[in-house]
């Protein structure tokens, strides 16, 4: 159940510590998400982007700090059905739109509302063709994945985090995988979502777009927020001269 104080941040990272064996990956991350916020992470490969957002799944345990979505703690859910119930409420889109390649575009989208949150099958289906025409791929329902472009794939992906009605979503990299020419067609589903007032968290390298459509901008390197800001303050005076240089090979 929602908490009822609105006022809470929606997902709250404090002093989050993970490391991969004895290689620290994440050292010290606080971060904080309002409701129907957009909040994009920039930074370079490797910096601890994918991984921070897994944390907010659950699929990573920090081995410090504390993770909260909503009154979930997240680093410390104790049981399967825990998890279960955070990951109705948190979606997830990925570089590689890990679609089910046997399914086609509609069971894509309505396999885990049926499974997971036991909704009937006609009902599902009514969804997921109005969500399939929010994202114009209603003529595609009945295609595989195999026989789409990247950019619809991706746009499949989207509608399929949001046919389980998810509080919020995340977004790591969602276009890095795409031919320049199908980018826009992803960002303009993601724009409208944030308009709508979706919470969203965006791992980016579209720093334009993150300028335009984020809260809040957090750059990261080497396993630590080097600073945040609005996406006017951080793209127009980088306070660190590390942003400064980053943002110089980006922009
Ligand atoms: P980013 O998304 O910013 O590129 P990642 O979070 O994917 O960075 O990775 C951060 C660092 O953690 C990298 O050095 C990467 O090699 C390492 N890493 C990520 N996942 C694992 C894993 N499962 N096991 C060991 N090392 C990992
Ligand atoms: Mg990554």
């Amino acid at each position: 159940m929602p908490s009822a104080d609105l006022s809470a941040p929606l997902i709250a990272l404090r002093d989050v510590h993970l490391s991969f064996a004895d290689t620290p990956v994440l050292r010290g991350i606080d971060l904080d998400v309002q409701r129907g916020q957009a909040v994009s992470i920039i930074g370079p490969s490797g910096s601890g982007k994918s991984t921070l957002l897994r944390c907010i799944t659950g699929l990573l345990r920090p081995q410090r700090g504390q993770i909260r979505v909503d009154d979930t703690a997240v680093h410390a859910l104790h049981s399967d059905a825990e998890f279960i119930a955070l990951r109705k409420r948190v979606g997830f889109v990925f570089q590689q739109y890990n679609l089910f390649p046997h399914l086609s575009v509609l069971e894509n989208l309505t396999i885990a509302p049926c499974k997971v949150l036991g909704r009937e099958r006609r009902e599902a289906q009514d969804e997921a063709l109005r969500l399939l025409g929010k994202v114009c791929l209603e003529h595609k329902a009945r295609a595989y994945p195999g026989e789409l472009s990247g950019g619809q794939q991706q746009r499949v992906a989207i509608a399929r985090a949001l046919a389980m009605r998810p509080e919020l979503i995340l977004f790591d990299e969602v276009t890095s995988a795409l031919d320049p020419e199908t980018v826009g067609e992803v960002l303009r589903v993601i724009r409208e979502l944030i308009e709508e007032g979706m919470t969203c968290v965006l791992v980016t390298h579209e720093m334009r777009f993150a300028e335009e459509i984020s809260d809040a901008v957090y750059f990261t390197e080497h396993g630590v927020i080097v600073e945040h800001g609005s996406p006017r303050q951080l793209f127009n005076e980088p306070r660190s001269p590390r942003t400064r240089a980053f943002l110089q090979h980006t922009l």
